[in-house]
């Protein structure tokens, strides 16, 4: 058997650490919905594993959405986690061909240069040597751009580093001195047993000229394998925890199991997956453009972890979605924020008395909801209506007089049972009025009709509906030839993925520019209703930054796809500000030359056929 003392601190930690997170698996999972539960029993052994497997090599080894997003952060990301992960790999490959047995002690490995002091002399073993001093030569690479990062964060291409907890420091202190003291115990021992490779040997023998390498490895290799077990006894109580629980996650993940609209141990695995790289602080305007670098996501997760959340933290933030978008280890980021905000609002679901009680209305084939928002600006409601009226629409035009709002602003504050009043409101008149389609000018009624309202009936943005008339020939629009970019509203396409069409129906009848900050990438208009605290400064700031954005793209027309977007947009703009609704009115040619049956196009029946 191989033993010194010395093994104990790095087998202690491993015992801690294994412990700690039985428990607090164990913990997690039994706060799962029974629902979830189901999924993971139904897919635990189908392909949905192995696509897990494939994510955590490629996500949590290879960090491979850091490295895209940013080059060297993904570097250091790689060279520390998959340059590990390969240590310990080719540590267990390096002990079997030595030994010609798998089951060793499972330190073994880690201390193998101490326990094996013969010269190695058969090439297999000479190739092991030199790819663990390869390896570790690559994660101490790693540990250098970390400690650099941590004073000066540009390095990584950061403006700014989170903030440590004590035992984050803990654990960094540890981190750090893991592998440099891991070299100077290899090169020791090498110094006088002459077992090292390309690194380890020429180091070893440097030491050797002047001190009594012998008697010092020993210290070297305690100090080694204190600095693991610190390491492996701070992760629970550090930010490195995100290591162990971002693996789960992903496995729950692939089995089908999402936030939704009640915290459980999922939402919580979610959080305690923050690998706090900083990613979403740089992605957020309100850093970027508004100067608030204290209520971004990484500072949300961060908080709520040491039970330190407070109110204006959880309000202040637009829910646009771009950190969600940004974040490498895909956390519901906003959804985490509704949640947040759910546990600290007051409910009053009984203050709707107001709410019409007569739910009869007209029967129609098309039920159209303008929106709160679309009511402030009038211009597009008359364009929809100059539309339906082209098209020949048989449509009921259901918040025309006495509107409720879909719901989703009180859902957005966290008022989720108020919220069920209006839904439920809104959803009975929809019902009654035997349509098979509803469409919406308003991108956050379109979610909140999507998701909340378990309408049996086609819903759809009229940045879907109306290339859906152009291809019908309902109606036809004259071509302007103009120069038009797309502002890409956040609830419509982050939060509810609709970026095609709305870019068919323009490239229809004008001249569509892209511009670098579209799709998934595109900038809020800072009109959210989603902030319920920011700053009113803060909220001109980047109303303005974005439409300054928009405006250096030398566009004839800046059109969008939301009444509250067109707004904010149109207060800085030099540029006219158009909803494509506006723009489709304003070109109509005349009016229909046929009523085929309604039919929806998806998608790619539309990039075909337009
Ligand atoms: S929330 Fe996501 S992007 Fe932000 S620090 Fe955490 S892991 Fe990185
Ligand atoms: S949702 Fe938008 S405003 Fe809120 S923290 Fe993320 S990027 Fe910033």
């Amino acid at each position: 058997m191989h033993f010194s003392l010395f093994v104990i601190p790095f087998t202690a930690g491993m015992i801690i650490l294994t412990v700690l997170l039985a428990f607090q698996y164990i913990k997690w999972l039994s706060n799962l919905e029974t629902g979830n539960l189901t999924k993971i029993g139904l897919n635990i052994f189908t392909v949905k594993t192995m696509y897990a497997v494939r994510e955590v090599f490629m996500e949590s080894l290879l960090h491979r959405k850091v490295f895209n997003n940013n080059r060297m952060l993904g570097y250091m990301h790689i060279s520390l986690a998959f340059g590990w992960f390969m240590l310990i790999v080719i540590g267990k490959l390096e002990t079997f061909f030595y030994t010609g047995k798998f089951a060793n002690e499972f330190y073994y490995p880690v201390f193998f240069r101490f326990f094996e002091l013969t010269p190695h002399k058969s090439g297999m073993l000479l190739i092991f040597n030199a790819a663990m001093d390869f390896t570790l030569l690559v994660v101490l690479s790693g540990i250098l751009v970390a400690i650099l990062r941590r004073f000066r964060p540009a390095i990584t291409g950061m403006k700014k580093n989170t903030k440590h907890s004590t035992g984050d420091r803990l654990a960094l202190t540890a981190l750090w001195l893991i592998f440099p003291l891991r070299l100077l115990a290899e090169s020791a021992t090498a110094g006088y047993a002459a077992n090292g490779s390309f690194m380890t040997q020429p180091l070893g023998d440097f030491l050797a000229f002047f001190l009594p390498v012998q008697t010092l490895s020993i210290v070297f290799w305690w100090m080694y394998s204190i600095s693991l077990g610190a390491f492996m006894v701070s992760i629970p109580f550090s930010r490195y925890m995100h290591i162990p629980t971002e693996i789960l996650l992903i496995f729950l993940r692939n089995w089908g199991l999402k936030t939704n609209e009640k915290f459980t141990g999922f939402s919580e695995i979610e959080i305690q997956s923050c690998s706090r790289c900083g990613i979403c602080i740089d992605t957020c305007q309100m850093n970027s453009q508004g100067n608030n670098c204290t209520s971004q996501m990484v500072y949300f997760l961060r908080d709520y972890r040491y039970d330190q959340l407070r109110p204006d933290l959880t309000d202040n933030c637009l829910l646009c979605g771009r950190c969600t978008v940004a974040c490498p280890v895909g956390i519901d980021l906003t959804q985490q924020r509704i949640l947040q905000r759910k546990k600290n609002t007051f409910e009053q679901p009984e203050g709707f008395k107001y709410l019409p009680a007569n739910q009869s209305v007209a029967k129609a084939e098309v039920v159209y909801f303008a929106g709160c928002m679309s009511h402030l600006s009038p211009t597009i409601s008359r364009s929809m209506e100059k539309i339906f009226k082209a098209a020949k629409v048989n449509y009921l035009f259901l918040d025309k007089n006495e509107s409720v709002c879909c719901g989703r602003p009180l859902k957005l504050s966290g008022q989720f049972e108020a919220a069920k009043k209006l839904v439920e409101n809104n959803r009975q008149r929809i019902i009654a009025s035997g349509a098979k389609t509803l469409v919406t000018s308003c991108p956050i009624c379109y979610k909140s009709f999507k998701e909340d309202y378990h309408l049996n009936i086609e819903v759809l943005h009229h940045s879907e509906y109306l290339p859906t008339l152009i291809l019908q020939k309902r109606i036809s629009v004259v071509p302007s030839g103009k120069k038009v970019v797309f502002h890409d509203p956040c609830e419509l396409g982050r939060g509810s993925g609709i970026y095609i069409q709305p870019r068919i129906l323009l490239k229809h009848f004008n001249n569509l520019i892209p511009i670098t900050q579209e799709k998934e990438n595109s900038l809020c208009c800072g009109g959210s209703l989603g902030n319920l605290s920011m700053d009113p400064d803060e909220r001109c700031a980047i109303q303005k930054a974005t439409s300054e954005y928009l405006n250096s793209a030398d566009a004839e027309i800046i059109a969008t796809s939301c009444p509250m977007c067109k707004k904010s947009i149109a207060q800085f703009s030099d540029a006219p500000v158009k909803d494509i609704a506006e723009l489709v009115a304003a070109s109509l040619e005349n009016t229909a030359e046929s009523q085929k049956p309604s039919k929806h196009f998806k998608e790619q029946e539309m990039v075909e056929i337009i």
